[in-house]
Order: C-alpha cells, then structure tokens, then sequence
C-alpha cells in the first residue's frame, strides 16, 4: 500500500518562542486559519486517492500542533477522529516541540488515533539550540523521544542542518541521536534565512553566513548515511515549495533548491560508489558498473550524469556504467569492475 499523508498546516498563532530561523510571529494575525474548513479539505484530498492501493494519514503540520490552544486541538483531533471511525483514514499525525510533550498530551493523542508524532529535534547540541534561541535543550528532546517511543508511538525527528554553531559533526551527532532514540524516520532541513526573521537580521549584520545549496548537499549526503545505516526511512530532505509558501514573507538566502532532495541523494550514492571504488584495483582500460535498484537510478546517475562526470575525471582510464538490479534495496550499491573485451 502506498502511504499518503494529508498535510494540514496549523500555524502556531501566539507561539511565545522565537526560534531566529521562524517568521512564524512576524505572520501571526497576518495569517488566516479556519477550523470549519478542515473538514472539507481533507475531503477535497480524499477524493483525489484510491483507498484500495493507498493508505491514508491526516497530518497536522506547521508550528507546535500540541501547543495551540487545547481546544483548537481538541476540535481538530475530533474532526479527525470522524473520518477515522468512517474507515476512510487509517490514523492521525502531528509534528511538535519537544517541550509540548508530556504524558497527559500523549494520552489524549492516542484517544484520538494518532499514531506518529514529529518531533522538531534541529539540533542535540546544546550551544546550537541556544544560538538558535529554541528555548528548550538537548536533555528536552530526549526525553520527549523516550516518552513517545515509551507509550506506543512511533516517532519522527526531524533536524536542521547549517544552524548558527553548527557543523558536520553536530549534525552528524544529532543523527545518531535521532536514531539511538528509537525514531523510524527522519526529515532533515538546511537551514533557509527567511526575512522578518532574526536569522535573517544576524545575516545582514554578517553574524551568521547560511550555508550554501552545495554545502547543504555535501552536509546531508553525510546525514542520510547515519540515517540509512540505521534503517531509519528518510521522508524528506529540504523544505517542499509549499513549506517555503506558508512561510511567503520570502526567501532571502540559504539552502534552498527545488530538486535539493534529489541532489543530496546523488551526492550519497556519489559517495558509496567512491567508497566501493577505494576497495577494488582498478586498472586502465577497465570497465566499471555500478548496480543500484530501479529507484534509485537517477539519483546514482545525478542530475546530468553528473556523478559519470565527476568518476570519469577522476579515474580517466575508466569507462563507468550505471545498470539497474531489483534485488537491491532502495539505497544499497554494488560497484563491480571488468577488463572491457
Ligand atoms: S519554530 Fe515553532 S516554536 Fe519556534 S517560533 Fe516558530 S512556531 Fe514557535
């Protein structure tokens, strides 16, 4: 069965955080929220899927879900609720912070079908989560994860990558955080300066430099293989064109790309084939194949076959070719090298 998610954004009208990459505030009041059009939208999405080949989620994105208002999060988990006792959905998720986690939220979370929570881990280094003013620590975010993994739930966290402080190693450290904690998926987001954020008033006063589209890429290739090692399913990398339109105050600068997901997968199978490269003896004249599942083609490929590009320059006395093998897994790779007749 193919998973779907209907994503509803609740913006987090009246949220007393400030974390500096949020334009949240600047667009509360600015921003409309209707409770009675939920019921509709979610109708409108369910008429677009096929319930015998899908399966189906409602999904309460955006700001903290279990920090709005309780009875705004009541009626929403109701209306919820309703589609759920009709079959026409299998189960509820929602995204949070960390310090809007307790067991009285758990417990009225599953009265009503939630079976995911999405936690806003951005980063287990406590340096970083102060720079970035989230108003909560690392030790928070552990508990939360245990507290979710410990009453059934299944958990997802998701991380910043280019954070002020941050670097590879923190992000790498959160990864393997997210991991030990018991989560089954991950979405991980460089970071973007939004303006009207304090993210992007640091910028202009050059204390903080975003990080750019290709160091994001490099960075994230490194964070999906903790990830994957792992077995944890990455569902997402970088904000989708409709994350960065809810939060249209605009773009000012940082990591962000249309096809962002797409490039740091290219750039992790870039880096399993090098790595497989290191362990064969390659000579001059050889031919090298590199077998990956269907799926993951393309990316292995990259984007103008530009990982093709990249091996050919460094091994010129090589022919490299890419060929797809179904008993492979999504992200596995095999490099296998041959004299050419
Ligand atoms: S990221 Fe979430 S918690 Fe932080 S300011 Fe924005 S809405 Fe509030």
């Amino acid at each position: 069965m193919k998973h779907i998610n209907i994503p509803i954004f609740v913006p987090h009208a009246g949220c007393p955080h400030d974390c500096v990459f949020c334009n949240q505030k600047k667009i509360t009041g600015k921003s409309s929220f209707d409770i009675c059009s939920v019921k509709s939208d979610i109708e409108t999405a369910l008429a677009t899927i096929d319930p015998s080949i899908c399966e189906t989620e409602i999904a309460f994105f955006g700001g903290s879900f279990t920090g709005i208002e309780r009875k705004d999060m009541l009626s929403l988990l109701e209306i919820a609720d309703k589609f759920v006792n009709e079959g026409k959905i299998r189960s509820v998720r929602c995204s949070t912070r960390p310090d809007y986690i307790d067991k009285d939220i758990l417990d009225i979370l599953k009265e009503h079908h939630v079976k995911t929570i999405e936690i806003g881990v951005q980063s287990t280094c406590d340096k970083v989560l102060s720079l970035s003013n989230r108003g909560h620590t690392a030790a928070d975010i552990e508990r939360a994860c245990r507290l979710i993994i410990e009453n059934g739930f299944s958990l997802v966290g998701q991380m910043m990558v280019g954070l002020p402080g941050s670097s590879l190693e923190k992000e790498l450290s959160t990864a393997r955080a997210i991991c030990s904690y018991g989560a089954s998926g991950a979405r991980i987001y460089p970071t973007v300066v939004f303006k009207d954020t304090m993210l992007y008033e640091l910028t202009l006063n050059n204390k903080y430099s975003p990080l750019t589209v290709n160091e994001a890429v490099k960075r994230c290739a490194q964070i999906l293989d903790v990830f994957i090692s792992s077995k944890v399913d990455i569902l997402r990398v970088g904000l989708c064109e409709n994350d960065a339109l809810h939060n249209n105050d605009g773009i000012y600068s940082g990591a962000f790309h249309p096809s962002l997901g797409e490039m740091c997968f290219s750039e992790y199978f870039y880096l399993k084939t090098l790595k497989a490269l290191s362990e064969l003896e390659l000579q001059s004249g050889m031919l090298v194949t590199v077998y990956v599942n269907s799926s993951s083609l393309s990316k292995a490929i990259g984007h103008k076959k530009m990982n093709v590009t990249r091996l050919t320059s460094l091994y010129p006395e090589c022919k490299f070719g890419y060929r797809a093998r179904p008993d492979l897994r999504q992200y596995e790779l095999i490099v296998k090298a041959e004299k050419s007749l």
